[in-house]
């Protein structure tokens, strides 16, 4: 199916998720990259050593969920946009989803968004909580939502409500 549509099954997906254990106890990365590219960019942005791809660049890489700090530090780095943290800890009813962002314009701290699927379909509302874009970036904004619990193997992007009609 993955090969057809482009789009990662539940099951490729919960693969590269974290535990349910370790999201709860704090922010921490989840690496959605899923063929063999010569890339490394994750591997060497990463402080703590958490992400790692090995002698062959064109290794799928591969997070240390107990080593991941979830600093955030490798989402802008990835020219994929194949990164994102999700924090479980703040509330037993939502998680928080940091995801790299390139629309413009930007949204707003705030600003109730529509939140998408992997496939691109609307599943949920997402809260804007931070919206972050320094020259480090690089042009790769990084923003803050706060999701229902339940779409955490759902929500993987947004769209600002008004295009929603446009
Ligand atoms: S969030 Fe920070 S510690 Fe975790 S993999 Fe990314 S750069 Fe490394
Ligand atoms: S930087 Fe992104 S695209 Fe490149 S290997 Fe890492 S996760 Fe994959």
């Amino acid at each position: 199916m993955f090969e057809k549509t482009g789009v990662a099954t539940r099951e490729m997906v919960m693969e590269k998720f974290p535990s349910v254990e370790r999201i709860n106890r704090g922010p921490v990365a989840v690496v959605e990259c899923w063929q063999k590219i010569p890339c490394n960019p994750c591997q060497t942005a990463c402080p703590a050593g958490a992400i790692r791809i090995g002698e062959d660049i064109n290794e799928i890489p591969r997070r240390d969920e107990e080593r991941c700090t979830g600093c955030g530090v490798c989402v802008a780095k990835c020219p994929g946009l194949s990164i994102m943290i999700v924090d479980g800890s703040k509330s037993a009813d939502t998680v928080e989803f940091r995801i790299p962002y390139e629309f413009l314009p930007l949204p707003a701290a705030g600003e109730t968004v529509v939140g998408l699927d992997r496939a691109g379909q609307p599943v949920c509302r997402a809260l804007v909580r931070r919206v972050m874009n320094p020259p480090a970036f690089d042009r790769t904004p990084v923003v803050t939502l706060e999701v229902d619990r339940k779409y955490l193997y759902d929500f993987r992007n947004f769209r600002r409500e008004a295009e929603a009609h446009g």
